[in-house]
């Protein structure tokens, strides 16, 4: 009586590879809801009695007896699905937990670039909206499904016991319904489903956007239809949510007809069969059918939506296996680094996943151990791409990284991760304490290093402001730190990781020129004795560095120190001129 067999493996199959030993709670469930349906029949026989003895009017004292065990017998199939959805429930939340967990397990292996390029709220969608289908699958669909399925074997077994003629009659708008059903499920309905979820994603996805836009949007007075490609999915929802809506329209009008006709059907037969004079047999008979037949209707409609759920189901696990089927960078575990922090690069070209054109093209250069260096250039030129090729955001797409003479792809991620700090250019603090924030490089670090680390990144002025200290909840309470003082929090979390390899992409603009000279002399303190990548803004800020690499489109088009590049008066020159000016130029000057 299962519907709609999906393609491959059935979903039930794909879920109980979740399951561990919780299958067999499933399986006992299963069989309880199964066992309930047919003990719910039982008092419909008692039912046919009573009736018997109504309609012939003797021995109505046996009446009694009957109805209670009618009800004894009636709590007895209400338990035993209740016990059911017990075992399922217990399995269900063991199921989606552990799929969570294998999800959870399967992107922290994933490369960092991929957060960016999905979308986290997408991959949150699927992480917890998938996995919660599959728990309302399990623990209600199935049992549903059993009671679904025993409960017509039991129903034909009585209609064929008490009259098979009134039986088949019912039986007509039911095979009809069936058809009806088919209906819903052939076609491209799957399809269907999956193009609505996806509509459902992105306008999940770029509502998430929106609300982060809002600050834009507000100053530059803009409306909602300036965030077009929020507009056009939701756009997109409607067509897809009227598209599922029309294909249904006519199968489940036919479905709803049918299975609700039943009366229609055992009317005419009753006058039919009551043409030639009216029988006690044949109004007992009558009158249990129109009794027993809206059983058969709610069964059908739980057959339908269990068909539904199932769709749902089979496109969450479709979903959660677009995650699970990404390659994780792989990780070696054996080979550990040894010796300097010399970083390499040998030809390295790099291509965003369906980008026309590459990002990085066959770069080659060498930082020593205990350089400082800088990448320069326009907009777009490749610097931080290049910056997160070095800390392995992504594999290149060609050529070789080593660190420590060692190609990254070997080094253990771990390891790498203890090599490298990277300072984002839009540092992020999560909403916890400063001090939990801090340690989130070094889990283990006690108090005073925190503070120590706060210290030397000129972070005193910040933590004394705070209501509470180190223990402030950023976030909470109106409790906010500008983009430069985040900045300096996240400079004070590498202090404390103290590796020996420190990249910096700094902030295009600060507020307040205290904060820079700040920011500024937190950072050259961080810098002591470590090799050192800053990604520069404002030239002015490197031009002490000892190698400067300038980047455009993707290509390395020079290198060397702040006079060599002034000599050769390329793009190096023609920027730093540039940004002299931008500097001289002040208002009212
Ligand atoms: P820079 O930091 O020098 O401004 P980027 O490294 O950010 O430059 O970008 C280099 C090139 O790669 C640009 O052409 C940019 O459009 C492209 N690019 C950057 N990020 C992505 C991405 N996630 N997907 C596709 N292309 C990207
Ligand atoms: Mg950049």
């Amino acid at each position: 009586m299962s519907n709609s067999k999906p393609k491959k493996e059935s979903p039930l199959k794909l879920l109980m590879g979740y399951a561990g030993a919780y299958k067999y709670l499933v399986s006992v469930g299963r069989t309880l809801a199964a066992l309930s349906a047919l003990v719910a029949m039982v008092p419909y026989y008692n039912i046919w009695k009573i009736i018997k003895i109504a309609v012939e009017g003797e021995n109505l004292s046996a009446i009694t007896p009957l109805a209670w065990q009618a009800v004894g017998i009636t709590l007895l199939g209400m338990l035993m699905y209740i016990a059911a959805l017990f075992c399922d429930h217990i399995a269900a939340f063991r199921v989606q937990a552990n799929m969570r967990c294998a999800l959870m397990e399967h992107i922290s292996r994933l490369p960092l670039g991929v957060f960016d390029k999905e979308g986290t709220g997408k991959i949150r969608r699927t992480v917890n909206e998938s996995t919660a289908a599959t728990e309302t699958y399990i623990a209600h669909t199935l049992a549903d499904k059993a009671v679904a399925t025993f409960t017509p074997i039991g129903l034909l077994a009585l209609m064929l016991i008490f009259s098979w003629k009134l039986g088949l009659i019912c039986l007509i708008p039911a095979v009809l319904g069936f058809a009806a059903m088919s209906l819903m499920m052939m076609g491209d309905m799957q399809e269907k489903m999956a193009e609505y979820q996806n509509s459902l994603d992105t306008m999940s996805n770029e509502a998430v956007e929106y609300v982060r836009g809002i600050p834009v949007v507000k100053t530059f007075g803009q409306t909602i239809f300036s965030f077009k490609r929020f507009s056009r999915a939701i756009d997109d929802y409607e067509k897809w949510t009227v598209a599922y809506t029309v294909n249904l329209r006519t199968p489940m009008t036919l479905f709803m007809t049918a299975i609700n006709s039943i009366f229609v059907f055992l009317i005419a037969a009753a006058y039919y069969f009551t043409k030639d004079g009216i029988t006690t047999d044949a109004v007992l008979n009558i009158i249990f059918y129109i009794i027993t037949t809206p059983l058969l209707t709610v069964t059908l409609t739980k057959i339908a939506y269990s068909g539904e759920a199932e769709m749902v189901v089979v496109d969450a696990l479709k979903r959660m296996n677009t995650i699970l089927d990404m390659k994780p960078l792989e990780d070696v575990s054996e080979i550990a680094m040894n010796g300097n922090c010399d970083i390499s690069l040998k030809n390295v070209t790099y291509r965003y996943d369906g980008a026309e054109r590459d990002a990085l093209n066959n770069i080659s250069f060498e930082i020593k151990s205990g350089e400082q260096v800088a990448f320069v250039g326009p907009s777009g030129g490749g610097k931080t791409t290049l910056a997160e090729l070095i800390s392995r955001f992504f594999d290149v797409t060609s050529g070789e990284i080593k660190i420590g003479g060692v190609d990254i792809k070997k080094i253990p991620q771990s390891e790498l991760m203890k090599k490298v700090s990277f300072v984002f250019q839009d540092s992020k603090l999560l909403k916890t304490s400063i001090l939990e924030n801090v340690r989130l490089s070094r889990p283990e670090a006690s108090e005073k290093e925190v503070l120590e680390a706060l210290h030397k990144a000129q972070c005193d002025d910040i933590i004394q402001k705070l209501p509470d200290g180190l223990n402030t909840i950023i976030g909470a309470k109106g409790t906010y730190l500008s983009g430069g003082e985040k900045q300096r929090i996240a400079i004070a979390r590498s202090f404390l990781k103290d590796s020996p390899i420190l990249i910096l992409d700094e902030a295009t603009a600060f507020a307040d020129p205290d904060n820079e000279t700040k920011v500024q002399a937190a950072f050259q303190e961080l810098s002591k004795k470590k090799t050192v990548i800053m990604i520069a803004h404002r030239l002015s800020t490197i031009t002490g560095a000892d190698h400067i690499f300038v980047l455009n489109e993707g290509s390395l088009v020079e290198d060397g120190n702040h006079e060599e590049l002034m000599a050769k008066n390329g793009l190096y020159k023609k920027m730093y001129d540039e940004y002299q000016k931008s500097i001289e130029w002040k208002v009212g000057a």
